[in-house]
């Protein structure tokens, strides 16, 4: 297997982000990423600069809707038309022209002290036939962990790190644990890097998480069967196939680069990666590996709940029943400090006989 880092969810100057296409793939080079994708509010101005930058794959989708219920579409050769009011027939238009799509913070707060206190969450339950989930979003966090103004200035200039201390928002991990149970539902991880310019005094101003600082936040890595082709179009199929199908994990990379991380299941010598789906039979085992050696905590989550957690860099673990299994790895900063939330798999989908209908919400 072949992993990739790469950065989702970023703002250009074609919509409210300050960089150039240009300017952003040369930043995300510089934080050492392999892909980027741009999703501009409604618009897909960018994809005619769509391709590889020196080593970087630029890939270009979309941000649907405005006030809530944000989607991100990728895999459009054009724009499609959002929908506030019902984000179903947005999702359901998306996938009739060949697209895919996530969630995008599903359960934002906002901050009373930022963008006058406005906040973007999905709040039309249930939805349908999407294809992701944007499992943490790096701004929509650090903006709803500033509830006052002097918690907004210690998290900008003192400690970057605190809003993330409790990993992702709960809520939207139990919606992804929820549906996972009946549907592949892919995660990802995405910055929501706009790299804001705020005007100081005089000539002076304050650009507000830049793009080489947030493409080493939280970051999603792919994994692929084959080295990534050099050939542009070849190289957008193999990672859009694999966000898609959920071949890929998230990595909060300040505390650590993710690269190196490792879950698949195995049966015989045969590895099968994040995102799999099998039939339940005997011989599978689990294969979980972390890049961070003794710092490591691994936590293997069966169909929402934990069922192993140890401080070890390596785990197998047979699987001897059916279930949607997926892996965290805390990592711990130093001696005496406690382990951090750090990186989230995809799950692998055991599949037993009969799958239950209906979804509780
Ligand atoms: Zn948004
Ligand atoms: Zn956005």
């Amino acid at each position: 297997m072949f992993t990739y880092a790469g950065n989702i969810h970023i703002h250009s100057s074609y919509s409210d982000g300050s960089g150039s296409i240009e300017e952003i793939a040369k930043a995300a080079a510089k934080a050492g990423l392999d892909y980027i994708v741009i999703t501009d509010h409604e618009t897909m101005l960018g994809r005619r600069e769509e391709g590889r930058y020196g080593k970087v794959v630029v890939l270009v989708g979309v941000e649907l809707n405005r006030r809530a219920n944000h989607y991100l579409a990728l895999n459009l050769d054009r724009v499609v038309a959002g929908d506030e009011e019902d984000p179903q027939q947005m999702i359901d238009q998306v996938a009739r022209r060949g697209g895919f799509g996530f969630l995008a913070h599903p359960f934002e707060r906002g901050s009373p002290f930022i963008g006058r206190g406005a906040a973007f969450p999905w709040d039309r339950w249930p939805v349908f036939r999407f294809q992701g989930i944007e499992l943490w979003n790096y701004s929509s966090q650090w903006r709803g962990s500033c509830q006052s103004l002097p918690r907004a200035l210690f998290h900008y200039f003192f400690n970057r790190n605190a809003p993330f201390r409790q990993g992702p928002p709960p809520d939207a991990l139990r919606l992804w644990d929820c549906y996972t149970r009946r549907q592949r539902v892919a995660a990802i991880g995405g910055s929501d890097a706009h790299a804001s310019i705020v005007p100081l005094l005089g000539p002076f101003s304050l650009v507000i998480f830049p793009y080489p600082f947030i493409f080493r936040t939280i970051n999603t890595y792919v994994v692929l069967e084959a080295p990534l082709e050099d050939d542009f179009s070849r190289a957008r199929e193999q990672i859009l196939r694999a966000l898609r199908e959920g071949s890929c994990y998230i990595s909060y990379d300040r505390l650590h680069p993710g690269r190196g991380f490792r879950f698949e299941v195995r049966k015989g010598s045969l590895p099968y990666a994040m995102g799999s789906e099998l039939p339940f039979q005997e011989g599978l085992s689990l294969h979980l590996e972390s890049p961070a050696g003794k710092r490591s905590l691994l936590r293997l989550i069966k169909d929402g709940k934990l069922v192993f957690q140890g401080r070890q860099q390596s785990l197998h673990y047979p699987v001897t029943a059916p279930g949607v299994y997926r892996a965290e790895v805390f990592y711990r900063p130093g001696c005496g400090r406690s382990p951090r939330p750090w990186i989230y798999s995809n799950p692998i989908y055991i599949r037993g006989a009969s799958v239950g209908s209906g979804l509780e919400l």
